[in-house]
């Protein structure tokens, strides 16, 4: 049997050319390989790059109006198609159909915040800055721009960032991850669909090689990336060292700070949802539970009770709650991570290998959700972005040592912070060196009109994505200083023009 087929999306139409190197796309919740998907070379991110190029000549033009107008269709078919989105998610990802639901949403957030873009991308005008001259401002597009994504939000994380620079008037090339790729093809369906001009929206599947042609590629303005701190490290020093534009969105280890006075029941069934919710496999994942003295007995007991009230199974299968991990290596990888904990000293509370899978199913890139008590930093469990459902839990004996802890982690994505302390809360926001803080909220991704971004390792650059951060990512700045000449303005002055 032949599998299906992915293949690019260059200038409105799949590509028809043969490629030289193929990959395979596995159904994570049997095992089996699904899908195929085409991995560019040089030659074939160059007509991409070449037709967002070709586009940006026309796009750059067209007015706000209409490019507003293409975005609310596209606004309309997104939401009147979601459910098929999700469910071709969830035929590659793994995830649960609700949690593909819920990605979907989020990047319809930030499609409808750039629905917005004329008042978003508005200049100044101050009259009279100086006798008979006035000064105001414009923002314009870049040109090409490419988008780098990871595979755990094949939807959403393109979506952070491409409604906002097409809207902005640039023309996007969405590389996604090859391990889920078909949603970025359903997208560009839609954008077709919604009216937008051929090339505007290019989609070119590959890996490594054609992500580094695009970093070097001459016509490639800006550079949007999301994935592995070492990936991202890889992107932001390739691109800038070209010239270009880059936000660089890494790896992460997300604490979640417990004080005494919390909730401990709605406190462990936050840490619940977040900490296993995708498999674990969310870049605003709690992935660290700190547990300030004395509540750590109580709460490891909680969590764990909940754990085996979990319904982990296929993502397509209406009572699952937790899917498998999206491939076979990456699950080899976690497990791993089971037997180092155990070997450094940790306490194996709940083992996730020990999860009962039978059927179509019993192949699939299984992993149940597993619990850690007594970690400590230099374990890997501690040090390492496991990216599975893997929560450590790590004791402190103050709320000083929990923020200390929170603060010498290289990563600085997401952090949440559980208490009825409203002192201790507006403490710990003020203090805490993390992009993206929680208070009572396991998973504080921003609403789209704040932007996303993690600190330290978590970004590298200095534009956030979408909200004011995207907005001003996308475009460039100019600054028009006029006036209209009368006779006052004669005579020969040679010295630098003053303001009066
Ligand atoms: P990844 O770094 O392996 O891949 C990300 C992208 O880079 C993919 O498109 C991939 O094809 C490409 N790529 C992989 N290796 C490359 C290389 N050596 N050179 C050039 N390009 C390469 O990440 P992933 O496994 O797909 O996604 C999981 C990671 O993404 C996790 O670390 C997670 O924390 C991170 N993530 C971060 C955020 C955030 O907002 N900070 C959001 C989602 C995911």
């Amino acid at each position: 049997m032949t599998s299906e087929r992915i293949t690019h999306w260059i200038a409105g139409r799949s590509w028809t050319g043969t490629a030289e190197r193929r990959g395979d796309v596995y159904d994570p919740a049997t095992g089996k390989v699904a899908r195929q998907v085409d991995l560019a070379d040089r030659e074939v991110v160059d007509q991409a790059v070449g037709a967002a190029l070709a586009a940006f000549q026309e796009w750059r033009h067209t007015s706000v109006a209409r490019r507003t107008t293409v975005l609310f269709a596209f606004r309309e078919l997104l939401n009147a198609r979601r459910e098929e989105l999700a469910a071709l998610i969830v035929s590659e990802h793994g995830k649960v159909h609700s949690d593909a639901l819920g990605e979907v949403a989020r990047g319809l957030e930030v499609v409808e915040y750039a629905c917005g873009i004329a008042q978003l991308s508005r200049g100044s005008y101050t009259e009279q800055a100086s006798t008979g001259v006035d000064v105001y401002s414009i923002r314009q597009p870049l040109g090409p721009v490419a988008i780098i994504s990871p595979f755990n939000f094949p939807a959403m994380v393109p979506m952070w960032f491409f409604p906002l620079a097409i809207a902005a008037g640039n023309t996007v090339i969405v590389k996604p991850s090859e391990k889920d790729p078909s949603a970025a093809n359903l997208l560009a369906a839609l954008w077709q669909e919604a009216g937008l001009p051929a090339g505007v929206f290019n989609v070119v599947h590959g890996d490594k090689p054609a992500v580094d042609r695009l970093l070097e590629h001459p016509d490639v303005k800006a550079v949007s990336f999301v994935g592995s701190t070492p990936v991202a490290r890889h992107v932001y020093e390739t691109g800038t060292r070209h010239g270009k534009r880059v936000q660089a969105l890494g790896g992460a280890k997300n604490h979640m700070l417990v004080l005494p006075d919390a909730d401990l029941d709605l406190t462990a069934d936050a840490a619940v949802n977040a900490g296993y919710g995708a498999a674990g496999e969310r870049c605003m994942a709690v992935s660290v539970l700190v547990a300030v003295d004395p509540v750590g007995d109580a709460l490891v007991d909680r969590i764990r009770r909940r754990i085996a009230g979990l319904t982990v199974g296929p993502g397509s299968a209406p009572g699952s709650e937790m899917g498998p991990l999206v491939t076979g290596a990456h699950r080899d990888k976690v497990t791993g991570y089971l037997d180092t904990g155990v070997a450094d000293g940790a306490a194996l509370v709940v083992d996730g290998r020990g999860h009962p899978v039978t059927g179509e199913a019993a192949d699939g890139f299984w992993l149940g959700p597993t619990l850690f008590d007594h970690v400590k930093p230099g374990m890997s469990v501690y040090d390492d972005e496991i990216f599975g459902p893997v929560l450590s839990v790590v004791r402190v004996p103050t709320y000083e040592d929990g923020v200390a802890l929170i603060n010498a982690n290289p990563y600085g994505n997401g952090t949440a912070l559980f208490t009825n302390d409203g002192g201790a809360a507006r403490r710990f926001q003020h203090e805490v060196e993390v992009g993206m803080v929680g208070i009572n909220v396991p998973i504080p991704v921003p609403v789209a009109y704040y932007s996303f971004g993690g600190w330290k390792s978590s970004l590298f650059g200095d534009a956030h994505a979408y909200g004011e951060d995207g907005v001003r990512f996308f475009t460039r700045g100019k600054a028009v200083t006029q006036r209209w000449l009368d006779p006052s303005h004669g005579g020969i002055n040679l010295g630098f023009p003053t303001n009066s």
